[in-house]
């Protein structure tokens, strides 16, 4: 039976990086560059002012204190979004708000904080005393942004490979980038097998229970950027399956749960064999043992043939989740062009004994806390490849290697982290 490592290399092989598209910035969250991104602009554009005050002559500040303020004659206002027409000769300020660009002749600005002028905001300018006092000396540049210090035009801002984050998006918008080329999003098929299983708004007959991977490999797929294509659900039937596979002819990625056990009904992996190409059954993994891997005959959008990685995942609530995260993720990721396609974790002290009897690596559920300094990983109640509960009251996995027979309470094991706390209802 293949290790861990070794069936994930296997499917990392027989996946390749999409092609390219160009989507608007609003929709690339989480996609990957496919192109270095040049600014032909500057950003900020001009230099501006950092606070609201007064821009100044730093030499009319000379000297300048509470005891013995220097008056400056104030001969306009500008807004962020204006501009002053007027020059800051010697011995007068323009009054500026923050983000407005700096008037000819100025060189610094003195904050409000700095000047007597404590005059509330609904007063009109034009009524204000045209005089101020300034409180404080300013060195030249003081308080101005200077124009192309965040982004400067003609350098590379964004190379290629980088993800798109929130930040990516925003300077993106800055520079006027309405549009951006990246490698498009995987398009993965779920399919639900099994006749036990019924929809989530129907009701259970007995002997049924209703199809819950379908949401939940299904939300994984999401999460991690991809666009499911919902099939529903397969009865164990030859037929019906291999119709339903069909459906699957233009996607990027099959994903099935269930049928690869050694049931009587279990015929996924079979029709996998038989019409498809199988790389591998069965890993040295628990849950998940009965993952089945190989390749099924699709289509692209040009009507050419191409051959579809098809991941049979185990039918058991938890298994299936926990195999997406080991062995689906990194290569959707691959697939989108990231290179990083470790699961962050970190070194936990566990608080309970595990027993290795299988001689398989075990990911069990656990809930990671910080505590003075160090993690600490407790298992989430029963562990059976069926409780869902145990992957819902989660945040990591903790990892007991397969060559390990036991794992005592305090050791240290290392923990892969589904959630951080921000999205962990602890
Ligand atoms: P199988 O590998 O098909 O024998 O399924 C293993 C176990 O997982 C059985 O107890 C199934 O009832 C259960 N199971 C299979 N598919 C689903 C599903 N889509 N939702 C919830 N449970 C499922
Ligand atoms: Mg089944």
């Amino acid at each position: 039976m293949l290790s861990v490592e070794e069936a994930l290399q296997k499917i990392l092989a027989e996946v390749n990086v999409l092609e390219t598209e160009t989507v608007p910035i609003m929709e690339s969250l989480g996609q990957v560059l496919a192109e270095d991104i040049i600014s032909d602009i500057n950003v900020p554009p001009l230099d501006n002012s950092a606070m609201d005050g007064f821009a100044v002559r730093s030499d009319d500040t000379r000297g300048a204190s509470e005891k013995t303020p220097n008056i400056l004659k104030v001969i306009d206002t500008v807004l962020a979004g204006g501009m002053s027409r007027k020059e800051v000769a010697p011995g007068t300020a323009i009054r500026i708000m923050t983000g407005a660009p700096i008037p000819t002749g100025a060189d610094s600005v003195v904050q409000f904080e700095d000047t007597d002028d404590q005059k509330p905001k609904d007063i009109p300018a034009k009524q204000r005393a045209n005089e101020v006092a300034v409180f404080s000396e300013t060195r030249p540049d003081q308080n101005i942004r200077l124009a192309g210090e965040d982004i400067s035009r003609g350098k590379i801002v964004l190379r290629k490979d980088t993800v798109i984050r929130p930040a990516e998006m925003g300077m993106m918008a800055a520079m006027g980038h309405s549009r951006v080329k990246v490698i498009r999003r995987p398009v993965v098929a779920v399919l639900s097998t099994g006749n036990e299983l019924v929809e989530v708004d129907k009701p259970l007959p007995e002997g049924k229970i209703h199809d819950s991977n379908a949401y939940s490999v299904a939300g994984l797929v999401k999460r991690y950027g991809c666009i499911p294509k919902m099939l529903g659900i397969a009865r164990d039937d030859e037929k019906e399956l291999v119709k339903k596979l069909q459906q699957a002819q233009d996607t990027d990625m099959v994903l099935t749960t269930g049928g690869v056990s050694m049931g009587d009904y279990d015929m996924v992996k079979d029709i996998l064999a038989r019409d498809g190409e199988m790389v591998f059954w069965k890993v040295r993994v628990k849950p998940g043992k009965p993952l089945a891997f190989g390749k099924i005959k699709g289509r692209d959008k040009n009507g050419k043939a191409k051959s579809i990685p098809h991941l049979g995942l185990p039918g058991n609530a938890t298994s299936c989740m926990v195999s997406f995260e080991i062995f689906v993720r990194p290569a959707l990721l691959k697939m989108m062009g990231k290179k990083n396609l470790v699961k962050p974790s970190v070194e936990a002290i566990i608080e309970n004994t595990v027993k290795n009897d299988a001689g398989r690596r075990i990911y069990d559920r656990a809930i990671v806390r910080k505590r003075n300094g160090h993690y600490y990983a407790r298992l989430t109640g029963p562990q059976g490849s069926g409780i869902l509960t145990s992957m819902s009251l989660a945040n990591g996995l903790v990892v007991i290697p397969e060559e390990k027979d036991k794992v005592n309470e305090g050791d240290i094991v290392q923990t892969l982290m589904l959630d951080w706390n921000e999205e962990v209802n602890i």
